[in-house]
Parts: structure tokens; sequence; C-alpha cells
């Protein structure tokens, strides 16, 4: 495709929200909806795809590099945009949990692992960084293919 002129211009507000979620295509749109339809957020936040989402803050043990770059682009984008809330979602049927040994979670129920890692990643940031508000997140579908974004408690 050549170049191609768009409708959209950039964004010049400052944001004061970082984002981290799973790259998983099944869920962009609600992600999209939630994030400027229900938490108003009008498309004005930063934002870090990755598989398994929030998940790369919690793997120091098992995979320290992973879990370096993780932190050092949530520092990174907190710092340089003077960012004050962080919000954490996770969802139903993530396929990077499938590959994680059993041994980091003191659970083996998909559900439970992921907001295991949630809190663990709260808990850092309570002292690490305690002036971030972090909201977590839970989204998951019924047999209709409709979905809901939980709350999950820090
Ligand atoms: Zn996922």
């Amino acid at each position: 495709m050549p170049s191609c002129q768009l409708t959209s211009k950039t964004n010049n507000a400052d944001p004061d929200v970082l984002v981290v979620h799973c790259s998983d295509h099944r869920l962009q749109a609600a992600f999209y909806e939630f994030l400027n339809l229900k938490l108003n957020l009008n498309e004005n936040y930063d934002l870090l795809v990755l598989p398994g989402g929030p998940q790369c803050l919690t793997l120091v043990e098992y995979l320290p590099k992973f879990s370096w770059a993780g932190w050092k682009w949530v520092r990174f984008l907190v710092d340089s945009h003077d960012l004050k809330r962080l919000i954490l979602i996770q969802h139903q049927d993530c396929a990077w949990y499938k590959d994680l040994p059993l041994h980091l979670h003191s659970s083996t129920e998909p559900r439970s692992r992921q907001e295991e890692d949630l809190r663990r990643i709260g808990q850092t940031l309570r002292k690490e960084r305690p002036e971030l508000a972090l909201e977590l997140y839970y989204a998951g579908w019924n047999a209709q293919d409709e979905i809901t974004m939980d709350t999950v408690s820090a």
C-alpha cells in the first residue's frame, strides 16, 4: 500500500494513565470499548500490549529479562509522562499462561493464577510507587461470547 491520508490527528493532551493488557486479538475491541467508553479515557492513555499483558511484571525469578524489560517500560512511561494511574487487565483463556510452569502460582486454576499475578504487581507498586492509583481488571466471556470486565481487588 502506498502512503494514505488518515483522518486521525495526533493527540497532544497530556495523558495520566498507563494501560497494560494482552495482545490477544479476540479482546482488542473489548479493551478499546472498556477503556474509552466505560472508563472514559477518550483515547488519551499510554498503552503496553504484550502477550500475557501485565504478567511480564511478575517474572523476576522465571524470566528475569522479561521482568526487567516490563518494569523498564512501565517506569519509563510513568516517569516521562508523569502518569498518575495504572490500569492492568488480564483475560480469560490467556494462551500466555498455558506455557507458564504451574509452580509459579499457589493455584492451578487459570483465573486464580492471573489474579494472583495482579495482586503481586500491586504489592510491588504500593512499595515502589505509592503515588500511583492502581486498577486491576479481568475480562471474561460467556457462551454467547459476551464479555464482562470484572474489577479485581488489589
Ligand atoms: Zn492473553
